[in-house]
């Protein structure tokens, strides 16, 4: 009785602390309180705040969120999308279908969506809130002061809350530049991540990118791409990702983006009418998970963190939330918060998960560096109606990407699944 009165009274006590409220650490905490954790989150943003990115949900990713309870309902502008079109670098344009129950009465949940950054992790934000996860906004995460076999002890910045928070274990999801990771010595010097990209709000688009997901394979941008992903009321968030020491670097991109929106497939794709919104915005992404350091101490990265985003694509949301599951898993799995243990189990399951994957992404990253193999696997992708329909969910993660070298998760439904949702 006493104990479960001091654990509510002294605030800056908690089972696990988790740095960062991005889609890792709302995955994490929702987790952990599953089974009974007295989980703290903290952010240095007051949300809703909004973070650069496409916006583009996989299947995958809808999948861990319809499995964290989450109800995409709660998003305003949220956008389911079945019709996809890839441009070769030929000029060649493919149309590909996801299973749409609209028109197919066989098929039924989502396989891709659109979720504007700022609305999705605010309304996770608040899903967490509403399973009993503490989370306190505008508190940012300073530095671990000291960590011995029990409890790990960090400082915090801000205006409202505690200064020092006491935790049995640390959760760092906390983005590509980790100040946990920096603060534990877990850093690599002059990383700066595998993908630069760069995106901007786009409205009254008039053309068929109002409705339509278009990825643009321009040769000069691979193994990078151009992508518009629709949202509701005639909006779209266009953007281009550039692997770093591929064609352009970083600093060439602000210049570039001024030259490729007015490519005449990317005017005609928007609509002569299409204005910019607000301002631009570019971020790294990390995608090495298979060399980057799982865990120090008494803390586990997640997320971009951890350097988790699919090495290919860029993509990093899917992969965020399942790292945030993971990193949960393995602290219930030692009662007693061994960290030998917990840093094990870690390990095993991120290994498990991504590994194959992530190799598997790295091989097709080199295919699509060549104009002519992206050209050759474009053109086969569109051979067929049945290469048509299974290469876009492949493509849109409704197997993992490796799956078929993995006979572990082979299944009999396998690319027949119903989507999230349903
Ligand atoms: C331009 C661009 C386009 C992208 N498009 C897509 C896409 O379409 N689909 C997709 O799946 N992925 C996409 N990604 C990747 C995706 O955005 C990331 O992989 C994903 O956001 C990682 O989530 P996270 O929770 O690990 O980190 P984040 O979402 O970055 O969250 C980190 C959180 O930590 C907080 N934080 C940081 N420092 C501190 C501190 N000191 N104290 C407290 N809190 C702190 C931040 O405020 C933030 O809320 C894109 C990335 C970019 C740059």
């Amino acid at each position: 009785m006493v104990d479960a009165i001091s654990r509510t009274t002294v605030e800056n006590e908690c089972d696990v602390l988790v740095v960062g409220a991005g889609p890792a650490g709302i995955a994490a905490a929702l987790t952990l309180v599953a089974s009974g954790k007295d989980v703290l989150v903290i952010d240095k943003a007051t949300f809703p705040r909004d973070k650069c990115c496409g916006d583009g949900l996989t299947t995958g990713a809808l999948r861990m969120l319809e499995m964290l309870g989450f109800d995409p309902n709660t998003i305003d502008n949220y956008k389911i999308c079945t019709d996809v079109v890839l441009r070769s670098p030929s000029g060649r344009e493919i149309e590909l279908q996801l299973p749409n129950s609209e028109k197919d009465a066989a098929t039924t949940g989502q396989f891709a969506a659109i979720a504007p950054r700022i609305e999705l992790d605010n309304a996770l934000v608040r899903h967490a809130r509403s399973r009993g996860v503490r989370v306190v906004e505008n508190c940012a995460f300073v530095g671990v002061v000291r960590q011995n076999k029990s409890q790990i002890t960090v400082n915090t910045e801000s205006t409202s809350v505690f200064k020092e928070i006491n935790a049995k274990y640390l959760v760092a999801a906390d983005g590509m530049w980790s100040p946990v990771r920096k603060s534990l010595g877990a850093s690599t010097a002059s990383y700066l991540g595998e993908w630069h990209a760069f995106r901007q709000y786009v409205g009254n688009v008039t053309g068929p990118a109002a409705e339509k997901l278009f990825v643009w394979f321009d040769k000069d941008l691979l193994p990078g791409y151009a992508w518009s992903f629709p949202l509701p009321n005639s909006r779209a968030n266009v953007g281009f990702g550039i692997l770093r020491g591929a064609n352009y670097s970083v600093q060439d991109m602000k210049s570039l983006w001024v030259e490729l929106l007015a490519r005449p497939h990317i005017v005609d794709a928007l609509g002569k009418d299409a204005s910019l919104e607000g301002r631009h915005t570019a971020w790294p992404i990390p995608a090495r998970v298979t060399s980057a350091k799982l865990s120090a101490g008494r803390a586990l990265f997640i997320g971009d963190a951890v350097c988790a985003a699919d090495t290919m694509t860029g993509e990093g949301i899917g992969q965020a939330l399942l790292t945030g599951v993971l990193a949960g898993e393995a602290i219930i799995s030692s009662p007693n918060y061994d960290q030998t243990k917990i840093s094990a189990s870690y390990e095993k399951k991120i290994k498990h998960e991504f590994f194959a994957d992530h190799r598997m992404s790295f091989t097709l990253g080199k295919i699509l560096a060549s104009s002519r193999s992206t050209r050759a696997a474009l053109r086969l992708a569109g051979a067929t109606d049945w290469t048509r329909r299974n290469f876009v969910r492949w493509m849109f993660e409704d197997e993992p990407r490796a799956a078929i070298f993995t006979p572990r998760r082979w299944h009999r439904k396998f690319l027949k699944r119903d989507g999230a949702f349903n």
